[in-house]
């Protein structure tokens, strides 16, 4: 059977042309076939799945209308999900059971989305190639000895060999966009305050957001339709009126200014991603775009930015986990230092562990003034970079990764490589700016990813943009050879 998208899937469900019940046994049957491969999910839930598609389907049959009604989809085990394991990718929560669901799960849920269960992460969401995991790495489905990015990699890798339409996940300095870009797939960061922060485990909580990771562009609306929302229970929460992200995908590109900023085109971009890149350009343009070269003269701070304020977020958010009231607790410990030293000494990783030094060390009291607070002032002339950006342009778009995916451990003994991947996606975090990456071509066999970058609340834009891109080009519609 061809293997759809959710915007077709959700066309002949409701046409009677195949049941949710099918549908989700037809991806199941997928994940336990295909996914020892790659080892995109840590937990499968297909009871809970057959269930909820046998109650999609009595929906359809009283012909409800919901945006999601009886369509599959995986869930990053960031989110918490009743009853269900939310591990983070980490042994400190290899046994957490969440008692509540996260309200962007319970958006979905409402709208009918069937979950089929949760995938594979970088610890705590700290990575860029899915490889600091408890659960182990996830591969890339073009080719296994390859990373498939991170942190949201496992469901970068599952939506890209159509384990399952679409997939959740986060983005606190390009862990939607750097896998989706790896795996050959559309993924959107909404601006921040979007989309719900409750029940999503606190990494960064200033740059967090979560978002759609899907096939094309349409479908990443559709997601987004449902998950966006305000939600009194996160303060960050921003209170606007609902909006249809469908709504600019017919927007003809005729006359959108399109800024190319000359510090996403310099040294370090690999000549094949940059080949790759301009070709995409060049669609954009014969559609009618004009491209207006631009300068964001502070982003060569954003990821020594970002390394500050990140680390010092995280080591403020995982001081929960002490062994008390929930997660990984040592075995006898001998007094309460004990239990905390050696239940946290025993439940993180190697990574979660350094960014929890790097970011006590920038918050204690002769450090603070000159590391974090330097940093939350180089983070606004960031922001500046781009409001004055957005004065001359619509939108901006370059490579999402200065590379294709990188061999599994190539990167892994050198931390300031691996957070290099993210040179061109943090700085839209450090803004709270939306940002989406875009199949754009290949190098040989592997997915190049194109990033678009808008003002806020401006997902309608970029998504219509990547749209229309995708009704010329058929990168987002490839499936790696071994999964067809
Ligand atoms: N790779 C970046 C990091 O390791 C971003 C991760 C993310 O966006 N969650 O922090």
């Amino acid at each position: 059977m061809k293997l759809d998208t959710l915007a077709s899937w959700a066309t002949r469900l409701r046409a009677r042309d195949i049941s949710s019940r099918e549908l989700t046994e037809l991806y199941l049957g997928r994940i336990d076939r295909l996914d020892p491969q790659l080892n995109s999910f840590i937990s499968v839930t297909p009871e809970l799945a057959l269930a909820a598609a046998d109650a999609a389907d009595e929906r359809l049959a009283r012909g409800e209308e919901a945006p999601l009604l009886g369509l599959p989809v995986a869930q990053k085990d960031i989110f918490c999900t009743a009853g269900v394991r939310t591990s983070c990718g980490s042994k400190m929560l290899d046994n957490f059971i969440a008692p509540y669901t996260a309200t962007m799960v319970e958006r979905m849920n409402a709208a009918g989305a069937v979950m089929l269960g949760k995938t594979n992460m970088d610890e705590f969401a700290m990575g860029s190639s899915n490889e600091t995991s408890h659960y182990g790495p996830v591969l890339n489905p073009w080719d296994p000895e390859r990373v498939p990015g991170g942190s949201s990699g496992g469901s970068a890798a599952a939506v890209a060999a159509r384990l399952v339409p679409a997939a959740t996940g986060t983005d606190t300095g390009g862990s939607i966009r750097q896998p989706a870009a790896f795996c050959g797939i559309t993924g959107i960061k909404p601006t921040y305050g979007r989309v719900s922060r409750y029940g999503m485990i606190a990494f960064a909580s200033s740059l967090d957001q979560a978002g759609p990771m899907a096939a094309s562009a349409e479908d990443c609306a559709l997601m987004l339709n449902a998950m966006a929302g305000f939600d009194p229970r996160d303060s960050t929460s921003v209170e606007r009126p609902a909006e249809d992200f469908t709504a600019g995908l017919g927007a003809e590109l005729k006359g959108l200014r399109i800024g190319l900023p000359r510090e996403f085109f310099g040294e370090g971009l690999d000549p094949d991603v940059r080949t790759v890149i301009e070709a995409a350009l060049g669609v954009l343009r014969e559609r009618g775009a004009e491209l207006i070269e631009i300068s964001l003269p502070n982003s060569g701070l954003s990821v020594p930015a970002y390394y500050v304020v990140a680390p010092a977020e995280c080591s403020s958010n995982l001081a929960r986990y002490d062994g008390v009231r929930f997660g990984h607790r040592c075995d006898e410990p001998r007094d309460l230092t004990d239990l905390y030293t050696r239940s946290r000494a025993e439940g993180f990783g190697a990574e979660v562990k350094r960014r929890i030094m790097i970011g006590t060390y920038v918050l204690s009291a002769g450090y603070y003034d000159a590391y974090y607070l330097k940093a939350q002032k180089v983070r606004r002339l960031i922001a500046e970079d781009f409001r004055r950006a957005f004065g001359q342009v619509d939108v901006i778009a370059g490579p999402t990764s200065p590379e294709t995916p990188f061999r599994l451990g190539e990167k892994s003994a050198d931390p300031v490589q691996m957070y290099l991947s993210d040179i061109y996606t943090i700085a839209v975090n450090l803004a709270g700016l939306p940002g989406l990456s875009m199949p754009a071509g290949t190098v040989g066999n592997l997915p190049v990813g194109m990033q678009l970058i808008g003002n806020y609340f401006d997902e309608a834009r970029l998504l219509g943009v990547a749209h229309q891109f995708q009704q010329e080009t058929d990168w987002h519609a490839r499936m790696p050879a071994a999964f067809v």
